[in-house]
């Protein structure tokens, strides 16, 4: 965040992005993972009283569940942190099936922190850690996701030894509860309430800040306003990746032999691939063809390099220029030039001497499809 309370992503959904966003099936709700509340309902339990009871060897939330023979969700999960500033402990209690947010959790100590290296000297028993029994100096957060739990299984701070019936509002007393957790599929939507909550990958391509009057006060710039006061200007900036965007559309106009650019971005418009250039006529057809298409503004990429029609060819899918324009000696001795498109749907020939005319038009077409113009 850059600052002010709202920013929007504009992100495309796709399995390699870098991004996780959470959807609802149900309405339009749509947030990044770092802001999305992580919302549920708990089954509280019978309440019992608190018992220590022998755990050997169950480290693990996996482990304990099937040595009690319960559900994660009737566990309590410690994950472990460390402030980067003085690699003080944070522990984090949050329902066994859920996973910790660390952006959330930053924002909410408003300090970085890393996963912990447990010390043997810290006092901390990995593996059984629990809210009772925790060394002094260890700042502890309890996730939202245990309120209303009465009854689940924690850890005892000993080694091998777990408690049931814990009770947080009995055992610890009064806590305060903060959003620290993942939210995950089939959580409730905080727009619609319906359990629908789902997630996708995404590459985020470009943001908007609300940025409000934070640097106009930090700053403090002012102007005259209609009465006669002094005011802070409001702020907002936007941004597209440039980078991300490329490889968004590489991503989401693509077949599996490279990328196949719409025209209206294309690096080039049209790809000439001249087929033994060394051969004066396929050489002089080529540079006329250029030259005139040139002259028409049309950007042209000329490959007349000494290689196999298969190499200059999938060099050619690789660059993904939407329009490929060949010159052969077959071609020529049959008084034509082969022209295709990079996403398939054309490939025509064409006499030699229509060449130029066909080329341009489709140049044409195909970027008033988009309201582009040469
Ligand atoms: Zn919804």
């Amino acid at each position: 965040m850059m600052g002010g309370k709202v920013s929007h992503e504009y992100m495309l959904l796709t399995d390699v992005g870098e991004d996780t966003i959470v959807l609802c099936r149900d309405c339009d709700y749509r947030a990044n993972m770092e802001a999305a509340p992580c919302l549920l309902t708990n089954e509280p339990g019978e309440i019992a009283p608190l018992e220590k009871v022998d755990t050997p060897d169950c480290k693990t939330i996996d482990d304990l569940c099937a040595f009690l023979k319960i559900n994660a969700k009737q566990t309590c999960k410690a994950v472990m942190y460390q402030r980067n500033a003085d690699d003080s402990y944070v522990i984090v209690f949050i329902r066994g099936d859920l996973d910790v947010n660390e952006t959330k959790l930053r924002n909410y100590l408003k300090a970085e922190v890393h996963p912990a290296v447990v010390t043997e000297d810290s006092g901390i028993h990995a593996g059984f850690t629990g809210p009772i029994g925790l060394p002094a100096g260890v700042t502890v957060v309890y996730d939202r996701s245990l309120k209303g739990i009465e009854w689940f299984a924690t850890g005892a701070c000993e080694d091998d030894k777990h408690y049931v019936g814990f009770n947080i509002a009995r055992d610890v007393g009064d806590v305060a509860y903060v959003d620290v957790a993942k939210a995950f599929e089939g959580g409730i939507c905080p727009v619609c309430g319906k359990p629908h909550i789902y997630t996708s990958r995404g590459i985020e391509v470009g943001n908007i800040f609300q940025l409000g009057t934070k640097y106009t006060e930090s700053m403090d710039m002012t102007y005259v306003d209609q009465d006669g006061s002094l005011k802070h200007p409001i702020m907002g900036c936007y941004g597209i990746g440039v980078g991300r965007l490329a490889a968004s559309v590489c991503e989401a106009h693509r077949d599996d032999y490279g990328p196949i650019w719409p025209i209206s971005i294309a690096p080039w418009h049209v790809q000439i691939c001249s087929l033994r250039a060394d051969q004066p006529e396929v050489a002089e057809q080529s540079q006329k063809l250029y030259d005139a298409l040139t002259a028409r503004g049309v950007e042209v990429l000329w490959d007349d390099r000494q290689v196999s029609a298969g190499v200059m060819f999938s060099d050619a899918d690789l660059f993904g220029v939407p329009m490929r324009v060949v010159v052969s000696p077959k071609g020529l001795k049959n008084g034509t030039i082969e022209i295709a498109s990079r996403d398939k749907s054309m490939k025509e020939i064409v006499p030699v001497d229509q060449a130029e005319g066909f080329v341009y038009d489709y140049v044409v077409k195909a970027l008033q499809k988009l309201e582009c113009r040469l």
